[in-house]
């Protein structure tokens, strides 16, 4: 819907976005970096070009070398230390939101599974979402 706005942000609220329009893409991350950073079966997340979103507050970084060779950012509060989302801010030409930390999380709608190969069987994949093994091409 155009026009619409998303809000959300980490469990204390030092760290805030706001996200205008619609996701480029919205799905569940499976691999297992996901997984050891968030405690979880996935991360749901959110693409979003860097001009449709704003942060506020302090962040900290952590960076991993991504499947596909690049280094994932992944940011979260340093109050809280809740994770909140993916990339540099400033840099990145677009960020991921992680929908666990929506205002309004049923507004999150995920369509596809990525990586899904090698996750648990207890990370349960909604029977709606487009799996892909690895990543999408
Ligand atoms: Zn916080």
């Amino acid at each position: 819907m155009i026009g619409e706005r998303l809000t959300g942000g980490c469990l204390c609220g030092a760290l805030r976005y706001e996200a205008d329009g619609e996701p480029l893409f919205a799905g569940h991350c499976y691999c297992a970096d996901c997984r050891k950073a968030s405690g979880a079966g996935f991360i749901p997340f959110m693409g979003y070009p860097a001009g449709a979103v704003r942060f506020s507050g302090a962040s900290q970084t952590f960076i991993s070398k991504a499947a596909n060779g690049n280094d994932a950012v992944r940011n979260t509060c340093p109050t809280c230390h809740s994770l909140v989302f993916g990339g540099v801010r400033g840099q990145s030409k677009s960020f991921t939101l992680y929908a666990g930390s929506l205002d309004e999380p049923a507004r999150f709608y995920p369509t596809v599974a990525i990586f899904t190969r090698g996750r648990p069987d207890w990370a349960i994949i909604p029977p709606d979402l487009t799996a892909h093994e690895g990543q999408p091409g």
